[in-house]
């Protein structure tokens, strides 16, 4: 048997169980359907099967979650800290049990290679585990002295909140943002992606196995227009924090708008990768290759535009095209794939579209920019690693997120262009920048308009620091304390030390 039919044949019994019952929500600790009766499909980008049946909430749905999160909220905020890490380092054990089951049901509900979905399983557990460990200490703050005060500053968690995630890489991402908020001592309403919501209900039910007390976790499945809307218009609602494109994260600052909801946001990019000649190329090709061609090019941080200096711009882009050209795409359980089919025909259509755009704009394409051909990738939303030279950064495809294994090619003269041309997008999430020059790097990484810059490295996360984007990629930070000065209050309490002459009014 190859590993491909093992993996199959693991994963056909953990979905036998959505199709059977569907996918429901999960309010005040039981698994409901909707209100209203209603469901959608939710099928696989591997071949269009139908997995499950799910939940299709509306604002009824939403209100009750909401009003559980509520009533759930007192006893979970005045739980001892070191009893809450204690809880949700019993999520994260729970997690890493049945790491295999969430790794292989997201494969086959988002199209993304077991080769990374194993490790974004148990990355999920790494941040219940590094959110759990801040939990007792959460609360705390500072004192600032001045004369005749002492002021004391403490946190509060802000109350119940709603989490709205993207479809790409589904069980890391809630874990990223409702660990956090479950630490901070907020109670949540979680609005999975409708493309994938499979992972996102085996979470909360991992999580209230593992003791979370009812309520304070609810997930509600739908569509953004719907359950997403209803959610960042809820009047018990304090806060959301959405992961998802820039135009969705206009739309719920609007919705958000006449209740003043708080909102973080985590949106799209166009993040250059720039390589300056006195790079280590070697590592500097790796680099690029792995930052755009894995997790499918469906990753918010991937690399998408690739800026070289000129004098090796044409060696390094076919080194680039020659490496894609030999990734394998297949079926995302197949141990050695590394592309698997993208989210949802009507994003493949998307992510096709601009190969011809790309024609029409005048750039080259290097390598890819079709459909593969082969067993069974007919049947799938599959496309070739691709990339395009000969672009201009005024192009559709160097300014425009494609969300894909696509990356586009650019020259650049000097340090001069090579910073315009990583500035003149509207995004500035991520940046990585390729050069032995130490002063070169501090200079530019200075002046680069992105909120995470990798110098001489891919992304590699390290939890106790900052995440998020600048410009139309988003507002605030997760990430350490980053995330609880979003999910909490801070208040000043200041108490006189002496009795200092008070301007007497009337007296
Ligand atoms: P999307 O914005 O279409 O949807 C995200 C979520 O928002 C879904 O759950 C959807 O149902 C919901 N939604 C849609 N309309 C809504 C509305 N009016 N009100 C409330 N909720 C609504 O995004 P997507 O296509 O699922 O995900 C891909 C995008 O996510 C890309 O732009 C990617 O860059 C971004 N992303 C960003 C990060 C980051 O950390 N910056 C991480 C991952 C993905």
């Amino acid at each position: 048997m190859t590993d491909l039919a093992r993996n199959l044949e693991k994963v056909r019994h953990h979905l036998d169980r959505f199709t059977a019952e569907g996918v429901l929500n999960r309010i005040a600790g039981a698994a409901v359907p909707a209100a209203s009766g209603a469901s959608f499909e939710t099928r696989s980008p591997v071949d269009g099967a139908c997995l499950a049946q799910v939940a299709r909430s509306g604002a009824e749905d939403v209100d009750a979650a909401a009003r559980a999160a509520r009533d759930a909220f007192p006893d979970w905020r005045d739980m001892p800290g070191a009893k809450r890490k204690a809880l949700l380092h019993r999520i994260a054990d729970a997690i890493e049990a049945r790491a295999e089951e969430i790794a292989l049901v997201e494969c086959m509900d988002t199209g993304q290679a077991l080769r990374f979905m194993s490790k974004a399983a148990l990355r999920g557990a790494d941040n219940f585990r590094f959110f759990a460990d801040q939990a007792p200490t959460a609360r705390d703050g500072q004192s600032l002295f001045a004369p005749g005060q002492i002021n004391v500053t403490s946190r509060t968690p802000i109350g119940p909140v709603g989490v709205i995630t993207p479809w790409n890489t589904p069980f890391m991402l809630s874990t990223w943002k409702i660990a956090p908020a479950l630490a901070a001592g907020c109670t949540v309403v979680h609005k999975p992606a409708e493309f994938s919501p499979l992972t996102a209900s085996l979470l909360v039910e991992i999580a209230e196995e593992a003791g979370l007390p009812p309520g304070v976790w609810n997930t509600v499945h739908g569509f953004g227009e719907d359950a997403g809307r209803a959610l960042t218009e809820h009047h018990e609602i304090r806060a959301v924090s959405f992961v998802g494109e820039s135009r969705t994260g206009s739309m719920i600052m609007a919705q958000g708008a006449p209740t003043l909801k708080r909102v973080h946001f985590e949106l799209g990019g166009k993040n250059p990768v720039i390589v300056f000649a006195d790079a280590d190329l070697e590592r500097a090709v790796d680099a690029a290759v792995f930052m755009i061609y894995s997790l499918n090019g469906e990753r918010c941080t991937s690399s998408s535009r690739l800026l070289v200096e000129r004098s090796i711009h044409d060696e390094f882009t076919a080194r680039v095209a020659e490496r894609a050209a030999r990734i394998p795409v297949g079926h995302p359980l197949d141990p050695d794939t590394v592309i698997g089919p993208l989210i949802h025909p009507e994003h493949e259509k998307k992510v096709l579209a601009y190969f011809e755009t790309a024609k029409a704009e005048g750039a080259t394409i290097a390598t890819g920019g079709t459909k593969p051909t082969g067993e069974g990738l007919e049947a799938g939303c599959y496309v070739t690693p691709t990339l395009f030279t000969g672009a201009r950064n005024d192009m559709a495809i160097a300014q425009e997120e494609i969300f894909g294994p696509v990356l586009t090619a650019i020259p650049f003269e000097d340090e001069e262009e090579a910073l315009k041309l990583a500035n003149d997008v509207p995004y500035g999430l991520a940046g990585y920048l390729w050069t032995s020059d130490l002063t070169r790097a501090l200079r530019f990484s200075d002046a680069m308009e992105a909120g995470m810059i990798w110098v001489n490295a891919p992304n590699v996360r390290h939890l106790p620091t900052p995440f998020g984007g600048m410009k139309a990629s988003g507002i605030g930070r997760d990430g350490g304390d980053w995330s609880f000065d979003f999910y909490m209050e801070t208040k000043n309490v200041s108490f006189a030390t002496g009795e200092d002459r008070i301007p007497r009014l009337g007296g």
